[in-house]
């Protein structure tokens, strides 16, 4: 009965956006089953691009809110994790690119939630808004926090601290967060902009300097172990995922090598593509 329920919930929502340009569901489109990585994070992103949720005490939080109108997705995928009765209390956008902010405003009109974002990082997202057309037109939300280097926010419990580390563009924040794993913590980290951007190698050197900072601030105990990179090649969040449902004793995306071993890889990528 429950399951017929569920069925039926999603059925109604799909028909409800049948009509408003909903990007069908498939592999070709980049979709991918949202799914539970942490007892309060969840993968609700694409194939090419990471959304979490994370659940804080008085609701969720949305880390990266995909390019619109993929976006459309998330609300999709809470419901199928179970989660829609939860309010989506904040949206964190990491910068200001379409693929991270595109569905920001959307999610923004959807549940009230609270959108927190660097000021540079909001100058372009309405920059790339203005740019944007055709199904991909989006609008640029409304910022109700800026974010402040080194400032933590206390959300529902949680302590997201953040900090400002420019490079991939000049207003991309990152994130510092305990997550829970079968009821033990671990320390979390989003980069919030993890390549240089070939249109900006006037950036390269800020963003060493963020990579070498990220990589200090993230070995203080407890060293981080959990790398939530918002792209999922970053992070082989995929294979991670399959490895978890074979059923290995300890959860996959717990690494100490991983997060220290995509911080040089990020800066060997970057130093490639300047000498190209
Ligand atoms: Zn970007």
């Amino acid at each position: 009965m429950k399951k017929f329920s569920v069925v039926l919930l999603l059925l109604v929502s799909v028909c409800a956006r049948a009509n408003e340009n909903f990007p069908e569901m498939n592999d070709k489109n980049g979709y991918v089953e949202p799914f539970q990585m942490f007892d309060d994070v969840y993968y609700v992103g694409d194939k090419w691009v990471s959304s979490y949720a994370v659940e804080t005490n008085t609701g969720l939080v949305i880390i990266d809110t995909l390019d619109f109108p993929y976006s459309k997705w998330i609300p999709i995928n809470l419901e199928k994790l179970g989660l829609e009765k939860k309010p989506v209390t904040h949206i964190l956008a990491t910068h200001g690119h379409s693929d991270h902010v595109g569905g920001a405003q959307y999610l923004q009109a959807e549940y009230g939630s609270k959108v927190v974002m660097t000021s540079k990082g909001h100058d372009l997202a309405k920059e790339q808004a203005e740019k944007s057309e055709g199904t991909n037109k989006f609008l640029p939300p409304n910022v109700d926090l800026i974010v402040k280097d080194g400032m933590t926010l206390e959300i529902g419990g949680k302590q997201f601290k953040f900090y400002i580390t420019p490079g991939h563009t000049e207003g991309d924040f990152s994130l510092d967060f305990m997550v829970q794993d079968s009821g033990a913590i671990h320390r979390a980290f989003v980069v919030g902009g993890h390549s240089l951007s070939a249109k900006k190698p006037e950036l390269a050197n800020q963003f060493f300097k963020s990579m070498d900072r990220i990589r200090e601030i993230a070995l203080k105990p407890p060293v981080v172990t959990v790398n939530l990179a918002n792209h999922p090649h970053k992070n082989d969040l995929f294979a991670n995922r399959d490895k978890r449902k074979s059923g290995v004793a300890v959860n996959p995306f717990i690494s100490k090598s991983n997060f220290f071993m995509f911080l040089e890889q990020q800066k060997s990528l970057a130093k490639e593509k300047l000498v190209k």
